[in-house]
């Protein structure tokens, strides 16, 4: 009768519930997992520049101390080891602060864009000279193709940051192999690919690597806060852009990056 059919409803109803309640206790459970896991890297990674720092200066302090008390001569090249070291590592430090800001700034939806006219080929020529002595000691080469340059209007550091985080990556997972990019127009849209033949990813992973704290490889001997790209997709899509991969593992990947040359981008992403 028509009690059969409300009880049956009723149960229906309490199943989906039961149903949905299970859903999103593992979604809350996957996100806390998500969260203690990038604590415990974060933490990681802001402490390993510390060492060799906090170790530099106790030896430039005992430099100088033994210079004040004994007349020891100081010795300027050991200074300046000591010192080059020193910076490297709060270059690091810094780096990783920036990151864990902007993405603070981008889920607040306080990502500022200050736009103006720019050519992509000049910018990516000055970040690969900037980056070919420290790619060179991994023993892997640069390569530009940009022909003509491409203007558009963009915010510069901001496209820098893009650039750079798809070089770095193409150099640290890239195997000491040959790097490639590629910057050219494709009527309103400007293309810049960086192309490497490195480690690659795994085709399960593709989907993810673009997400806030994701990493494909465990492995520590990459280090990484898994923000890079993750940022990266927020400001391309805050300029009216895309960014997507192809990837082969073993074989290398490639990031094509297109951006829209004359759009007036959002003034803020969320
Ligand atoms: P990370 O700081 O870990 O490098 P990213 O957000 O820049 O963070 O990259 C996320 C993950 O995507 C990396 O941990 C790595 O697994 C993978 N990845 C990014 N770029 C490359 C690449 N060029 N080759 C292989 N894997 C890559």
């Amino acid at each position: 009768g028509s009690e059969d059919l409300e009880m049956v409803e009723e149960l229906s109803r309490r199943a989906v519930a039961a149903v949905d309640n299970a859903r999103l206790y593992g979604e809350a459970q996957a996100a806390v997992r998500l969260r203690d896991e990038f604590l415990g890297i974060a933490s990681h990674e802001l402490k390993t520049p510390l060492t060799p720092l906090r170790l530099k200066l106790q030896m430039l302090q005992r430099q100088v101390n033994g210079a004040r008390l004994e007349g020891e001569p100081l010795s300027a090249e050991r200074i300046s080891e000591a010192l080059d070291v020193s910076l490297r590592q709060v270059r690091k430090l810094t780096d990783l602060v920036d990151n864990l800001l902007d993405v603070s700034r981008i889920t607040a939806g306080r990502l500022r864009l200050e736009l103006e006219e720019l050519d992509l080929a000049s910018v990516a020529a000055e970040l690969l000279s900037r980056f070919a002595p420290s790619a060179a000691q991994l023993g892997c080469a640069l390569e530009l193709h940009a022909p003509e340059p491409v203007f558009g209007r963009w915010d510069r550091l901001r496209v820098e940051q893009v650039v750079t985080n798809l070089l770095s990556n193409a150099i640290k997972y890239g195997a000491g192999r040959p790097v490639v990019v590629r910057v050219e127009e494709d009527g309103e849209r400007a293309r810049l690919t960086v192309r490497d033949q490195g480690i690659g990813i795994a085709e399960e992973d593709l989907g993810r690597i673009f997400e806030r704290f994701e990493r494909a490889v465990s492995d520590r001997h990459y280090g990484g806060l898994g923000l890079g790209l993750y940022i990266t997709r927020q400001i391309v899509e805050a300029f009216g852009g895309t960014v997507r991969v192809s990837s082969q593992p073993g074989q290398g990947s490639t990031f094509t990056l297109e951006l829209p040359r004359g759009a007036l981008p959002v003034p803020s992403v969320r």
